[in-house]
């Protein structure tokens, strides 16, 4: 059975979720504070795991990034407050599958919690290369012409969808949609910021802008 950790120390937020996800048809496990959602985390039977920003011992962006420095790729979505991009890009770039602002509707989090399930089972393919530029999917790392380039896992995951769709023009809001996977605030402009990391590390003229359309990957 499916076992979601949720790492919520309001105790009427976490008895709602577990509730929801329970008539859902999983299995869940409370904890209230960071250190102990680090260690269940990284316990190995845990699915997937809801994670608080604001959690005490260890804040959810720690527990996130040691979990993801211990090498493990568990899905993990956050639960930031509403409007803080500073919680949802910090989130993200320290590894996060995807976030939930609160306050939230069950059904929000349900839709995620489905989403970032299924995707962890069908992975697919474990490598991609065009031209000179390949991706190892498993080992999360980029080469061109056999030179290993530093990537965050945000930038990897945007080097992937172009990637996958070479030659053609993918928009920002499809960007959007499949890096951060959620409706991001429209008027965000973390698809230029990323696209420009990008381009400092695979070469400038490998992404074309895309006048009012979006960018492609020459
Ligand atoms: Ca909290």
């Amino acid at each position: 059975m499916t076992l979601i950790l949720i790492a919520e120390d309001e105790h009427r937020i976490s008895a709602f979720v577990q509730r929801g996800l329970e008539s859902a048809g999983y299995s869940t496990e409370v904890v209230d504070d960071g250190a102990r959602a680090l260690e269940r985390a990284l316990d190995g039977d845990v699915d997937l795991v809801l994670l608080d920003v604001g959690l005490p011992t260890m804040d959810g962006f720690e527990v996130l990034r040691h979990i993801r420095g211990q090498g493990s790729s568990i899905p993990v979505i956050m639960l930031t407050a509403r409007g803080s991009t500073r919680d949802t890009v910090e989130g993200l770039d320290a590894g996060a599958s995807d976030y939930v602002a609160k306050p939230f509707k069950f059904d929000e989090v349900l839709a995620r919690v489905r989403s970032r399930l299924r995707e962890n089972v069908s992975t697919g393919a474990t490598a991609i290369a065009y031209g000179d530029v390949s991706l190892d999917i498993l080992a999360r790392r980029a080469t061109v012409t056999g030179r290993e380039v530093d990537l965050s896992a945000r930038e990897f995951a945007l080097a992937e969808q172009f990637l996958r769709n070479p030659g053609q023009v993918l928009s920002r809001e499809q960007l959007l949609s499949r890096v951060w996977g959620m409706n991001f605030d429209p008027g965000s402009n973390v698809v230029d910021v990323y696209v420009r990391y990008l381009r400092g590390k695979f070469g400038h003229d490998r992404i074309s802008t895309v006048r009012g359309a979006g960018y492609r990957w020459e």
